[in-house]
Order: C-alpha cells, then sequence, then structure tokens
C-alpha cells in the first residue's frame, strides 16, 4: 500500500490548495495519505477526497526542545477536536510574538515598515523569517533571501529570534486528548549524534509519544535501518511521509517512500476507523 503521512497545503507553507494535493496524491497512486499542516487543521472542514485515496487527518506542531525547536505530526486526529483549535490559536500567538520580537530586533536597519511589509508579505498567518528575508531584499539591505539570512536571521544574528513553542509533553498531549497518535517527525534532521539522537527519542517515549517517522522525504537506506532500530529499541510505532511541501521539489514524489522496513509497525494499523472517508 502506498502510504504519505507527512505533506503540507497552503493552508501552512505548501503551494497546493488541500484539494490539489489530494488529487496530485490519488494520480501518483497514494492510498493513504495525511495532510500535516504546521500548526493549523484547516485543510480539514469540507475535504472531500477522490475516489480510492483514503485520508487520516493530521498535523504538525512545533514544540520546545532545549535551546532549538522540534517537530511533532499528530495523525488520526479529530480535526474539529477544541483542543486542536486551542492548540492552533496558542500556536499561532507564539509566532505572532516571534514576529514581532524578529521586526523590533531589526528595527536598527531603519526599513520603512518592515513589519507592517512582512505581514503583507505572509498573507494569512504571522510574518516569518522568509517573509522578513524578502522585505530586506527588497530594501536593499541584502542582494537575495540567501543574503539576509546570513547577515540579519541566522543563526546567531539580531533577527534570529528565538520561539516559545510549548513543552513536548504538552504537544503530544493535544493529539492524543483529539484521539491520534504523536510521531516524532524527521528525527534525522535535528543535526544530532547518535548519543543525542537516542536521548530524544527516550525522551520522546517518556514524554508519551506513540511513534517515529521512520522515513521523511528522500533518506538514505542506513538512516531508514538506524531509525527502524531506533524505534524497535524505544518500543514506539513507524510512520513515513514525504513532507512535500511543492511540485518545484522535482525530487519528492508523494507518495514515493515506502515501504517501512521489515519489522516496523506501521503507525496506521488501527486507525483506519479515523480516515475523512469514514
Ligand atoms: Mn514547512
Ligand atoms: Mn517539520
Ligand atoms: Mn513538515
Amino acid at each position: 500500500m502506498k502510504v504519505d503521512l507527512h505533506t503540507h497545503s497552503n493552508c501552512s507553507d505548501g503551494a497546493l490548495t488541500p484539494q490539489a494535493l489530494l488529487d496530485s496524491a490519488a494520480a501518483a497512486g497514494v492510498e493513504l495519505l495525511s495532510i500535516t499542516d504546521h500548526d493549523v487543521l484547516s485543510a480539514y472542514p469540507g475535504l472531500r477526497p477522490p475516489a480510492g485515496l483514503r485520508v487520516l487527518p493530521g498535523v504538525e506542531f512545533s514544540a520546545a526542545h532545549g535551546a532549538g525547536s522540534l517537530h511533532v505530526v499528530g495523525l488520526g486526529v479529530d480535526p474539529a477536536a477544541p483542543v486542536l483549535l486551542d492548540a492552533a490559536a496558542r500556536q499561532r500567538a507564539a509566532r505572532e510574538r516571534r514576529a514581532a520580537r524578529i521586526a523590533a530586533a531589526l528595527a536598527v536597519l531603519g526599513v520603512p515598515q518592515l513589519f507592517e511589509r512582512a505581514c503583507a508579505r505572509a498573507g494569512d498567518g504571522p510574518p516569518a523569517r522568509p517573509d522578513f528575508a524578502a522585505v530586506l531584499v527588497e530594501a536593499g539591505c541584502a542582494s537575495d533571501a540567501k543574503q539576509a539570512f546570513k547577515r540579519y536571521l541566522g543563526p546567531g544574528r539580531r533577527g534570529d529570534q528565538h520561539s516559545d513553542w510549548p513543552a513536548l509533553a504538552e504537544v503530544i498531549g493535544w493529539i492524543q486528548a483529539a484521539g491520534g497518535r504523536a510521531v516524532l517527525a524527521h528525527p534525522a534532521r535535528y543535526s544530532l549524534t547518535r548519543t543525542r539522537l537516542n536521548r530524544l527519542v527516550g525522551e520522546f517515549r517518556a514524554a508519551g509519544g506513540d511513534a517515529l517517522e521512520v522515513i521523511s522525504g528522500r533518506q538514505s537506506a542506513p538512516i531508514t535501518h538506524m531509525l527502524a532500530q531506533l524505534a524497535t529499541r524505544h518500543d514506539l510505532l513507524a510512520s513515513l511521509g514525504s513532507d512535500f511541501h511543492s511540485p518545484a521539489q522535482h525530487w519528492l514524489r508523494l507518495g514515493g517512500q515506502g515501504p517501512l522496513p521489515a519489522g516496523a509497525r506501521p503507525v496506521w494499523e488501527g486507525l483506519e476507523g479515523r480516515t475523512v472517508n469514514d
């Protein structure tokens, strides 16, 4: 079965509308899909999956970890659960506070209306660093977005403001209270040593987490093998997904990641009754 349990629509930072994303997934032969937008569930009301495609409601929440952040995917949630709508509002408020801090930190550059222009670029949600980068380029502070990050927004620069995300256990709690399973997203992308990654997965399990994303996007076979072993060691279920954002990522195919390694226990088993179609 072709499965893809990590994708983004234009309800967060993806390029396609939720319906277009479903159509692309169906055309790619995906049979079970989740749209896991960043901190919002607005893809789900009124969503009509095409024939042959089952959709497991999902979300990708940001959580605090040490000085940084990590991502937790929730799968099989009730997308209309009040706990999740409250959570989405709280996450949005955290993004707004961060955007205000970035604007304040960059005020010294003297760009007129920096915050307002970043907001206008961001559209529906609060502006993030790429929106600020675009305004800085427009204002002539940098030649392109890459340089804007290097000078003003990247690690250690004045616009690199931390986000006050909730604790891991809290995010896991929201997902489970909405009937879903909590998955530690793309574990190989946090640039951790083996020892620290093992510790993180242990913490995730201790905080009540259910599963590990054993395959994320294009990933080497040894990494997949290592993550499957980690899932087994910590008694976690296994998930997989493309983390698809846009058709412009021509190296990524919806549903092109599987299958899970032998011995991995699929996170979607037992969630059959929770798809949009049911
Ligand atoms: Mn994203
Ligand atoms: Mn992520
Ligand atoms: Mn993602």
